[in-house]
């Protein structure tokens, strides 16, 4: 619809765009010149320029949500939501020639987030005791208070990274806000300034600041310590990036297709007859596996989540354009593994995931159930079957999920898991969030046994780019035990609102 069209096209925009400054800064060595976001800005433009309307939006600008985060004033102007990249107040001009404040920037100390910024106190443009009417963007804030106009406010904070070394820059969009209250205070014998007290219009999104600056979104333009970790065996290099330390993630061997038992041999899939291609008919074999209709949209998006998903396969008579083949066809988003705060090394997109698309898959060694128990390590072993289906995770996708609390086959004795420990692509660095943006769903695709579908990973909601990709683990609470038996305990460091407390 047009409301999704519209973050995907802004979140593309701001995709383009940070790609360009990220090269930039590479010509730079990283270190941002005088001037470097400008030069990046106009490269874009130039390449960009139909996608550049340079409307002037009043409230607030289609696409973009509250708790949307941006690493340079730049990218708010790519994006729309503040269009001078050095002034705090954006404004537009009315008939009369007078202008109405519609946008701020505001930079905020650290430790405000504890504080509520609901309302908050601008100090506008200085003043000289002579000039005895308020003018210029102070008149501007001014007259949005006098016609109720509601102000965007985007809330700036430095970060401190490597040990409080280097200051990085973010910025959170705090929503609309009304100015309430101004006033004039003395700054010295002969100047004044403006102060304006603007109040979080209600109704909107809560933007929990503390949480997104806790969570180390980590930004966009540095700190890539190695460039690609698969070595060349994913479509799309995964870069690793450590913005707080020296580490390196520990070596293992990258592998980027499951490795199944040498003793296991699962029988090949029949296939379906669809020459042409495949539609939601009785004809096609996989749409009658997957109860009548294909389980994707033309945009290779899945629809419903199921307990087991049927991919077309290779003894199928589809071509490879069927819509019925998504997971099998690997990943198409800049994924990047990265050191996190709290949880170790975790997993990023650069890009803007939309809600529905494959993500990647989990992928090490299938072993059987008894031969992962025997495994010094548990930490990087995903149980195939007990997936973790929740209708309230979906936005955006279909919510007449059909009973999915049963994975495919609950059958106790039929187990596998995959184990990553040893040899794993980088999903296994996806760490587990209490309010995920990622479930893992059975496909079925290269042979037919359902006690060992792939595990795909699939959006459950758009993710925009930087964000922390995460999936429910679904431990069972006080039912993961040691070596000798005792019950193992975690705490959980997702930071959500909504955190259980316990990983297990
Ligand atoms: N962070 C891991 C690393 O650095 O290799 C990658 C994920 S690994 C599959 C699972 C482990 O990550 C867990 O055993 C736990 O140590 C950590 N982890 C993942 N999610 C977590 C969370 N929400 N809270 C605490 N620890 C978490």
């Amino acid at each position: 619809n047009g409301v999704s069209l519209a973050r995907e096209s802004v979140m593309r925009s701001l995709q383009d765009f940070r790609l360009i400054y990220k090269k930039v800064l590479n010509e730079l060595e990283h270190k941002p010149k005088e001037g470097s976001d400008l030069h990046a800005y106009k490269i874009f433009r130039d390449r960009f320029f139909t996608q550049c309307d340079d409307k002037k939006y009043v409230g607030n600008v289609p696409g973009i949500h509250a708790g949307d985060i941006f690493y340079a004033r730049v990218e708010l102007c790519v994006v729309g939501l503040h269009r001078p990249h050095r002034l705090g107040i954006d404004h537009i001009k009315e008939e009369d020639g007078t202008c109405i404040a519609i946008s701020i920037v505001a930079y905020a100390h650290f430790s405000d987030v504890k504080k509520n910024l609901d309302v908050l106190v601008y100090s506008g443009s200085l003043t000289t005791t002579t000039s005895r009417r308020i003018d210029g963007t102070n008149l501007a804030l001014k007259k949005s208070m006098d016609t109720n106009t509601p102000v965007r406010v985007i809330h700036g904070f430095s970060i401190h990274t490597k040990g409080n070394i280097q200051r990085k820059k973010m910025l959170i969009y705090g929503g609309l806000y009304l100015v309430v209250k101004y006033w004039r205070e003395k700054e010295s014998d002969d100047r004044y300034v403006y102060m304006f007290r603007l109040r979080r219009i209600a109704g909107q999104k809560h933007v929990d600041f503390e949480e997104i600056l806790k969570s180390g979104h980590a930004e966009p333009y540095d700190g890539v310590i190695i460039n690609d970790l698969s070595h060349g065996m994913e479509k799309i290099p995964i870069s690793v990036a450590n913005s707080i330390s020296d580490e390196l993630p520990m070596p293992y061997v990258y592998i980027s297709c499951l490795k199944y038992p040498r003793n296991y041999k699962p029988a090949p899939p029949a296939g379906c007859a669809c020459v042409g291609g495949c539609s939601d008919s009785k004809l096609c074999a996989c749409v009658v596996k997957n109860g009548g209709e294909i389980p994707f949209n033309d945009k290779g998006r899945i629809i419903v989540a199921k307990p087991l998903v049927y991919e077309c396969g290779p003894s199928c008579k589809c071509p490879p354009t069927c819509y019925n083949r998504v997971g099998q066809k690997g990943m198409k988003f800049r994924l990047q593994v990265f050191k996190t705060k709290s949880m170790g090394w975790g997993v990023k997109t650069l890009d803007f995931i939309p809600s529905g698309s494959f993500v990647c898959e989990y992928i090490g060694e299938v072993l059987y159930d008894e031969e992962a128990q025997k495994r010094m390590t548990d930490e990087y072993l995903f149980a195939i079957g007990h997936n973790y289906y929740d209708e309230t995770l979906w936005e955006g996708l279909s919510r007449s999920i059909p009973s999915l609390q049963k994975g495919p086959e609950e059958d106790e004795d039929a187990g596998f898991a995959v184990d990553a420990s040893k040899m794993g692509n980088f999903a296994k660095f996806i760490n587990h969030s209490c309010t995920p943006n990622l479930y893992a769903q059975n496909v079925l695709y290269d042979h037919d046994d359902k006690s060992a579908p792939h595990i795909m990973f699939f959006a459950c909601e758009d993710i925009p780019p930087c964000q922390e990709l995460a999936y429910h683990y679904n431990y069972a609470i006080d039912q993961v035990y040691d070596a000798n038996g005792n019950i193992k305990k975690k705490k959980c460091l997702c930071g959500s609102s909504e955190c259980d407390g316990w990983l297990y």
